[in-house]
């Protein structure tokens, strides 16, 4: 079982080289599933995960003054890995996207994503799901 840390990094947003995308986030820092072929973690360093406090304040805040648009989540690591059912840090992005107008693109492998089909009715707009296995 990995190690929730938490800390305050900052920005959460970061600029997104991907087509389509300006903007990308990653609600976690590491990332448990530690795919022996993932490019993004450290599989041979410690498991811990890192987590931002009050993310949702600080994204609130980055996001202010932007127009609202899709951004990509789980570019390095995977927003649906197994803590998120307790941390519900992912959870939490969506809700703030979703009341501001943005939409989100998701890359996971994991099937908690299904945990949150119900957000299109709580944001103004729907969100955009994307899944890659
Ligand atoms: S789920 Fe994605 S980010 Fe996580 S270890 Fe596997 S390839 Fe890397």
């Amino acid at each position: 079982m990995s190690i929730i840390r938490k800390e305050y990094f900052a920005p959460l947003l970061e600029s997104c080289n991907l087509k389509y995308y300006s903007y990308q986030l990653d609600p976690y820092r590491g990332c448990e599933f530690r795919c022996v072929y993932c490019s993004a973690v450290d599989v041979e360093g410690k498991p811990d995960i890192v987590i931002t406090q009050d993310i949702k304040s600080q994204l609130a805040r980055e996001i202010s003054g932007l127009q609202p648009q899709v951004i990509y989540l789980g570019m390095k690591s995977d927003p649906y890995q197994p803590c998120e059912a307790e941390q519900l840090q992912t959870r939490k992005v969506l809700e703030v996207l979703a009341v501001r107008g943005f939409s989100a693109s998701i890359l996971t492998k994991s099937d908690l994503v299904l945990r949150d089909v119900d957000l299109p009715r709580i944001g103004v707009k729907p969100l955009l799901l994307g899944m890659w296995i």
